[in-house]
């Protein structure tokens, strides 16, 4: 429960001071330029006053109960400060001193202690190196942060990791004449989590948005838990900078290279539903709609504009951010064209035209929020000095006001017509400069509104030889290494995944034997622990038709590889079907991540591959295959038969169930599945499986 900290009933100030250069005292300032509700105790043992207030020594002074205290004095001094709170009852200490643990092993130790302390008393630590938190909720009014953007009332909260991302938001919201509702910028989270503060701002009535900014995740699984939570009553919008540890490990299959450039935080992301931003820019334009508008019930948007070219961008950036043109209804058609002017275009986008005054571009949206066929709407909106604007931007804002279905709007505009701005934005409408970012913001809405329409997801578990596959990984433990092909496909057969029929050999003489086994064609392998990628060495010779054929490849192989003394394999040879890759890496302290995608050995270049945290729903399985680039090729694209995607999506709930089932297996990837016809199944060729113990 953070609410000590959020909805402080006082505030005492260690480090207060009269110079108007520190950090004490600005922290003081801005408490009292915002009116905060609660008493204030500046404590300062070297001054009698601080800004006219009474300072005392230390907090043990203090007549009163202490709730919070914000901590800006030398870092080695801390501690001792700390004790002093926790013998008073002090609730929370927010630590703006730097010099912990983003200095060093020293640093590190300090915060270890400061957090020790505290702890012994039951008081929580904010930070340390920390900027501090703010609450608007006026019978508060708390400004317990050291930065300068002006606080008001709002819904948007913000947590951010960087002090300075969490200003720029701020400062965006203020020039538009926007209000926060709760910010805080939590330090080097030696105590208070992120994830706690995104619950509390999860829990807290007046917060219709959370905003978050995160560098490193700290706890991946607990932001999974709380996040799932809050998604399902309100929209987190994220943005992830820097890159994740992953990618500075070595990697060797393909599974580990691709992953290392998607990040952990997406697949975190899209399992518990939070909106992920590549910009500033764009989170924050799509903040300021969710936080004025209904998240839209479907994905179809009407745009209606009184200018030609900007709509068309709206269009072009509707359709490419998934939005779908709506298609108006008759009774809306017949309404619309007795109310706009003949030179008027009745379809979507509508254009009333620029001569359009309040009757024509007002009555033609009340006509548009009555279509059952229409879910959200786009307004492009320019000034034309021949028509009564203000009276448009009146008529725009009475209708937003009432209105059940989102609207964002482009208005064009110059000073002189403010006033039309303003009239919009007061009717609860999110203004902005260009058609493009209205449409990323309205399609960030609808996103979200998919989202929480969305079923709870039901996983099925497929029975399987879980036994003897711990039994098989048993036996290869020890290094970390690669497993042999042979050892791979039995693990797979144990849950259910088909492998390619598949016959070992070590010598020339026991070719004739197999390949009556296997019947030709047939493709001819090297099996090595020590050769990762075999077609890159020359290691695969496919098609071999006839015996002759096979000992010549076998004979080239046996010379080349020598040295590494290593087995062979033969297996059917595929003639058709479509090469997929399915993969898996593990996670640690959360589920591994699954990967799907284009097949074969260009894998890397195309980089066709999705990825989802196990574990895995029939419909998340089937979403994830739909979102590949490549996806219309395994529909039947260019009079090529489809292939059996049902199937492709059991192999990769059974391959999730054997990742989660065994977090040893650290990388594994199926490459290539052949992909075979519908109602024909799939089969695994290849197949690469590293375990760490
Ligand atoms: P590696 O990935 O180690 O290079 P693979 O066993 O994946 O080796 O083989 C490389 C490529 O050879 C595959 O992507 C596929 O195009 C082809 N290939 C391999 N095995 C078969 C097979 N049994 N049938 C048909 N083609 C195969
Ligand atoms: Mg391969």
């Amino acid at each position: 429960m953070l609410d000590a900290l959020f909805k402080p009933r006082s505030v005492a100030i260690i480090g207060a001071s009269n110079n108007p250069l520190s950090i004490g005292h600005i922290v003081m300032q801005n408490l009292l330029d915002h009116d905060f509700k609660g008493p204030i105790y500046p404590i300062n043992p070297k001054s009698k006053f601080i800004k006219s207030f009474r300072a005392y020594t230390s907090v043990s002074e203090i007549p009163d109960e202490v709730d919070l205290v914000n901590i800006s004095i030398k870092n080695t001094l801390v501690p001792y400060v700390l004790e002093d709170c926790g013998k008073k009852g002090v609730k929370f200490a927010i630590v703006h001193t730097a010099g912990f643990k983003e200095v060093g092993e020293e640093g590190l130790q300090l915060e270890r202690q400061i957090v020790e302390i505290a702890h012994k008393y039951g008081m929580r630590i904010y930070g340390p190196n920390s900027q501090g938190i703010q609450n608007s909720d006026p019978a508060i009014s708390v400004y317990a942060n050291f930065t300068f953007v002006p606080m008001s009332p709002g819904n948007i909260s913000i947590v951010a990791q960087s002090g300075g991302v969490g200003e720029t938001l701020k400062l965006h919201l203020y020039r538009i004449g926007k209000g926060i509702r709760m910010y805080s910028s939590f330090g080097n989270e030696a105590d208070v989590s992120m994830n706690e503060i995104i619950d509390y701002y999860g829990q807290d009535e007046e917060t219709k948005v959370i905003m978050v900014h995160i560098e490193t995740m700290k706890d991946p699984a607990g932001f999974l838990e709380v996040a799932s939570r809050v998604t399902k009553k309100k929209p987190i919008l994220a943005l992830k900078t820097g890159k994740t540890s992953e990618g500075t490990k070595a990697v060797a299959s393909h599974t580990g290279s691709l992953i290392e450039q998607e990040t952990i935080a997406d697949v975190i992301f899209k399992k518990s539903g939070v909106l992920r931003f590549h910009s500033q820019e764009d989170m924050i334009d799509a903040a300021i709609a969710f936080s004025n508008q209904p998240v839209p019930k479907g994905d179809r948007v009407v745009i209606v504009t009184n200018t030609g070219g900007p709509a068309i961008i709206a269009v072009d950036e509707c359709i490419s951010a998934g939005l779908k043109l709506a298609e108006l209804s008759p009774k809306t058609i017949t309404t619309l064209k007795k109310l706009v002017f003949q030179e008027a275009i009745v379809s979507n986008p509508v254009d009333v035209v620029a001569t359009a005054g309040p009757e024509q571009y007002g009555g033609t949206v009340e006509a548009l929020f009555k279509d059952p066929n229409i879910d959200s709407l786009l307004l492009v909106f320019v000034t034309a000095p021949f028509v009564d604007c203000e009276g448009i931007a009146r008529k725009l804002g009475e209708l937003g006001r009432t209105s059940k279905k989102p609207i964002v709007c482009q208005v064009m505009t110059i000073e002189k017509w403010q006033e039309v701005i303003r009239l919009i934005r007061e009717g609860n409408i999110p203004v902005y400069d260009f058609a493009e970012t209205a449409a990323r913001a309205l399609s960030a809405m609808t996103k979200y509104g998919t989202f929480t329409q969305k079923k709870e997801p039901v996983y099925k578990t497929f029975k399987v030889e879980k036994k003897k596959a711990g039994d098989i990984l048993a036996r290869q433990k020890g290094k970390d290494k690669f497993l042999p092909q042979d050892v791979v496909f039995e693990l797979l057969q144990c849950y259910g995944i088909p492998a390619v029929k598949t016959v070992k050999v070590k010598k020339e003489e026991q070719l004739g034997n197999a390949a009556e086994k296997v019947g030709y064609p047939l493709v001819l392998k090297v099996d090595s622990e020590k050769i990762v990628h075999k077609t890159e060495v020359g290691g695969v010779a496919v098609n071999l038709k006839a015996k002759k054929e096979l000992v010549s490849s076998f004979k080239k192989m046996a010379r080349k590889f020598a040295k590494y003394k290593p087995g062979y394999i033969l297996q059917e040879y595929m003639s058709e079907g479509q090469e997929v890759i399915m993969g898996a890496k593990s996670n640690q302290g959360l589920e591994p991540t699954l990967m799907f995608g284009l097949g074969g050995v260009f894998v890397e270049i195309l980089k066709d591959v999705q990825f989802r945290l196990a574990p895995l729903s029939e419909e998340d399985v089937l979403e994830m295959i739909r979102s590949i680039k490549g996806y219309p090729i395994l529909a039947g694209a260019r009079g090529e038969k489809a292939v059996d995607v049902d199937k492709l999506a059991e192999i990769l709930i059974r391959l999730s169930q054997l990742a989660s089932d065994f977090p040893e297996i650290s990388e594994m990837d199926l490459n290539p599945v052949f992909a075979l016809a519908k109602g024909k199944g799939a089969v695994v060729v290849d197949a690469r499986l590293r375990i760490v113990r």
